[in-house]
């Protein structure tokens, strides 16, 4: 695996770059946005300074990260002759869709198709391409510069020999892979976002504030972040349409989104990437709660 396509730069696009770009792969970053490109380099360069800082890795092992990174808005132009696409654009069937589809027409024929979806169905992303064997979920935690998981998600037709080779490639990039099937939320999403939709409830009944939601948990079951926090991290959109996969996928409505997640996203609360969500994350008022509005 020499030249790695990662389609997306946001949240989880820039880290899967770094990640590979760090681990010397040539990496060609994809975006439609010029400006997610150019945020996403920025946000790499600031990671590898603070890693820099903590003597982590060298000036040396830092421009050489750097320089195996490419830019491209053109989908077509960023995919020649790469060995692996690892699609992490925003978590929207059609769009995963139409961006397969394409994929499938313009790489090689060898070349593999992985996804770093949160809760689309593996099987159905594959089935918009006639290479359903070599496509398959692989699934990074965020941050992923430091987060060790990988879930890899096989879908229906993948194959041993690609799982194989994704499972060996991701240790090579000092992660640990695990391999799970392909149903909705996978496992990770399937046990995190009904805490993190309970939480939400749980402040729209009025039962706690955003603070003490997160301090219970983080207190009481040695969480490290609490989950309306985490929320943030992930995205309010992101925690939706995961929730919006798993409510339709097993037509359980213990799995629908609390209301006032709905409303945040519609009102582009989305968390940390908007500049605030449960907190403000505003440079004049950090990772503060946003003072009682939803108790
Ligand atoms: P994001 O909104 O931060 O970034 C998505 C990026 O995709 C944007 O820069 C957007 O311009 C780009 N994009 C949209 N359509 C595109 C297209 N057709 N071609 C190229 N780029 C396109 O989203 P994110 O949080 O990085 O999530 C990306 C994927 O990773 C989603 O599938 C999500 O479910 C998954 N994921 C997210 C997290 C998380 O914590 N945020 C964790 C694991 C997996």
């Amino acid at each position: 695996m020499n030249t790695i396509a990662v389609i997306g730069a946001g949240t989880m696009g820039n880290g899967i770059a770094h990640v590979f770009a760090q681990n010397g792969h040539q990496v060609n970053l994809i975006d439609i946005s010029q400006t997610s490109l150019d945020k996403g380099i920025a946000t790499i360069t600031k990671n590898l300074d603070r890693m820099l800082s903590k003597e982590k890795i060298t000036e040396a092992q830092k421009s050489d990260t750097l320089n195996n990174l490419s830019t491209f808005t053109s989908l077509s132009e960023g995919v020649k002759n790469v060995d692996l696409v690892v699609e992490a654009a925003t978590e929207n069937l059609e769009i995963k869709l139409k961006i397969f589809k394409e994929l499938d027409e313009i790489c090689a024929a060898n070349t593999i198709l992985a996804t770093n979806t949160s809760s689309i169905s593996i099987t159905q992303i594959a089935a918009a391409t006639n290479r359903a064997e070599k496509v398959i979920g692989m699934h990074f935690m965020n941050p992923v510069p430091i987060m060790k998981l990988i879930e890899i998600i096989r879908g229906y037709s993948t194959s041993d020999a690609v799982t194989k080779t994704i499972m060996d490639l991701s240790v090579k990039l000092g992660k640990t892979p695990t391999e799970v099937n392909d149903y909705p939320g996978f496992v990770a999403n399937r046990i995190l976002m009904p805490m993190i939709n309970e939480a939400i409830e749980t402040l729209y009944n009025g039962v706690a504030g955003v603070s003490e939601i997160d301090t219970v948990m983080k207190l009481g079951m040695a969480h490290p972040m609490g989950p309306l926090q985490l929320a943030d991290f992930i995205g309010l959109d992101v925690c939706l349409s995961i929730l919006n996969v798993m409510c339709d996928g097993f037509k359980n409505p213990k799995y629908a989104p609390c209301p006032l997640l709905v409303n945040m996203v519609m009102a582009g609360k989305l968390g940390v990437k908007s500049g605030e969500g449960f907190y403000d994350y505003s440079e004049s008022r950090k990772a503060e709660k946003v003072a009682g509005q939803f108790s």
